[in-house]
């Protein structure tokens, strides 16, 4: 049979790290199998139903690349695909029926203030929490007969057998023994007629075919009730896999000082998809030995179940940052400006960047700008629209030096603005110096006439150096990337010269010299 796994989350909040990690395990798993990978929407739970979720998921995926055989927004064989249209299709009503007139599940007509009053006693005399039967378990006909005709309300639960073991074969873990008696009878069909995630995902589970539920650990408490229902139902369960926790470099809760948490953030800020599949892929999954930069289809070929680890996996966003840079420069330059298209054309890097706050200030480090870090990449941008070729020079010096693409606009500006922002202690620090006046006249004489090599331009800062008798080339250096860049760091001097070419050079050493007192 081939291998069908699902992505089946429920659309209430943003797309977190976890559920992408889940999800591309699901797909590079079909991948690896050949098999499918099926998305499912798990909306049956309307009060915490968000159309805006569902959107986001849909938007997250397509972004991050992750393409499935089946889905709501694709159909298939084994539609529909969102639980809410399987609801009104019947398809829930027909199993539970089944489930009732085998004595696997009963009516309860419970009022909530029933149980709150049952789960206070519980509290009160130490007893286990939960449902474990109340007065509906083992009520007889005529009792049941009579709270439908009175037109009670009611849900129905699965009547979890007792006194025996129950067995769940998970795929990282091995075998997982429950004992039933600790398991509350669980709702199955709520007060609206609407399955619960319980129910429905695992007749869902069913009907689809699917082989392998890939899903977090948090899933482990509740999986007695999905082995047990595949076992009431006569079906062959699939393989449950239950992945590790996701926790941050520290060793605590992933929380968003590891980083954020929405996958989207991750898109705003520059990083790339292949490199963010990379880093996800790699937490609390190994492909054995000590390769780490892997593309999509070295994931897809050396994924297996076997490279699971049950321990917790790490979550270190500077491993995100040293993929993101490899990738970056193992790119070429067109392909890099073609990405920073791409993630402009993206409506939410604008929103992400404009209502930034930089709640993780770095100490000694000024606090980051969302909307100058925007513009700065807005500017590059549109500056590679009508400049293309000088823009992709410019890109291709700092290509070795950044870590994400919107890096890129605050570290190119330099090279596309007229005047670049000049940093007044590095002009403090150079331009005193008494040599400095004739260097720029040099420069201009000897740099700014016409286009020269990095290598001739090296030569032209060498020959100012010998026929001044200065011992290094710093003294020399320094000045001249300030004047030319208005900061002390950046791209190799003789590099960014050939460049910015001599017509540049001109204006940029011109204007350095109203700075030298
Ligand atoms: N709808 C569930 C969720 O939100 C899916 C859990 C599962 O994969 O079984 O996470």
């Amino acid at each position: 049979m081939s291998v069908r796994v699902r992505f089946a989350p429920s659309p209430t909040g943003l797309l977190h790290v976890g559920a992408l990690r889940t999800v591309l395990f699901d797909f590079l798993f079909a991948k690896h199998e050949g098999g499918q990978c099926i998305f499912r929407i798990e909306d049956t739970d309307r009060a915490r139903y968000n159309a805006e979720s569902e959107q986001e998921f849909v938007e997250t995926l397509r972004w991050v690349g992750i393409e499935f055989d089946e889905g709501p927004h694709i159909g298939g064989p084994f539609g529909p695909y969102r639980q809410s249209e399987r609801k009104e299709a019947g398809i829930y009503a027909t199993y539970i029926e089944e489930l009732e007139a085998k004595g696997h599940a009963y009516k309860a007509f419970d009022t909530s203030e029933e149980l709150d009053q049952m789960r206070e006693f519980q509290q009160i005399n130490k007893q286990q929490i939960g449902y474990f039967g109340g007065d509906w378990r083992d009520a007889i006909s005529s009792e049941i007969e009579a709270a439908i005709a009175a037109g009670r309300t009611y849900v129905i639960r699965m009547r979890i057998p007792r006194d025996r073991k129950i067995i769940v074969q998970d795929a990282i873990r091995g075998r997982i023994e429950f004992d039933s008696n600790i398991l509350p009878d669980p709702v199955l069909i709520k007060g609206d007629g609407m399955p619960t995630y319980h129910f429905a995902a695992m007749v869902d589970d069913h009907l689809m075919e699917i082989t392998h539920i890939f899903r977090g650990e948090e899933w482990i408490p509740t999986s007695p009730i999905h082995a047990l229902l595949f076992e009431l139902f006569g079906w062959t369960a699939p393989v449950f896999v239950h992945c590790p926790v996701i926790i941050g470099a520290d060793g605590k809760k992933l929380s968003k000082r590891h980083g954020a948490t929405r996958v989207l953030d991750y898109m705003a800020q520059g990083y790339l998809k292949f490199a963010l599949k990379n880093f996800i892929a790699l937490i609390g999954w190994s492909p054995g030995g000590d390769v780490e930069s892997m593309t999509e289809e070295e994931l897809i070929s050396s994924f297996t179940i076997e490279g699971l680890q049950p321990s917790p996996g790490r979550f270190d966003i500077e491993k995100l940052n040293w993929l993101n840079g490899l990738r970056i420069r193992s790119m070429t330059t067109e392909a890099v400006l073609e990405e920073m298209k791409g993630l402009y054309s993206e409506a939410y890097t604008k929103h992400y960047w404009e209502t930034f706050v930089d709640e993780d200030r770095v100490p000694n480090q000024p606090e980051k700008d969302g909307k100058k870090i925007y513009s700065q990449f807005e500017n590059l941008v549109l500056f590679a629209e009508s400049n293309r070729v000088y823009a992709l020079h410019c890109i291709k010096e700092e290509q070795e030096r950044v870590t994400n693409l919107i890096d890129f606009g605050a570290a190119c500006e330099f090279f596309i603005v007229d005047e670049p922002e000049m940093d007044p202690k590095a002009v403090d620090k150079w331009f005193g110096q008494p040599h400095v006046r004739d260097l720029f006249a040099h420069l201009k004489a000897t740099c700014g006439t016409k286009q020269l090599t990095i290598e001739e331009y090296r030569e032209k800062l060498v020959e100012f150096q010998t026929a001044n008798g200065i011992e290094k080339l710093g003294p020399i250096v320094h000045p001249t990337r300030v004047a030319l860049t208005g900061k002390t760091s950046g791209p190799g001097l003789f590099e960014l010269m050939a460049v910015l070419g001599p017509e540049r050079i001109t204006k940029r050493v011109d204007r350095a010299l109203t700075f030298v007192k």
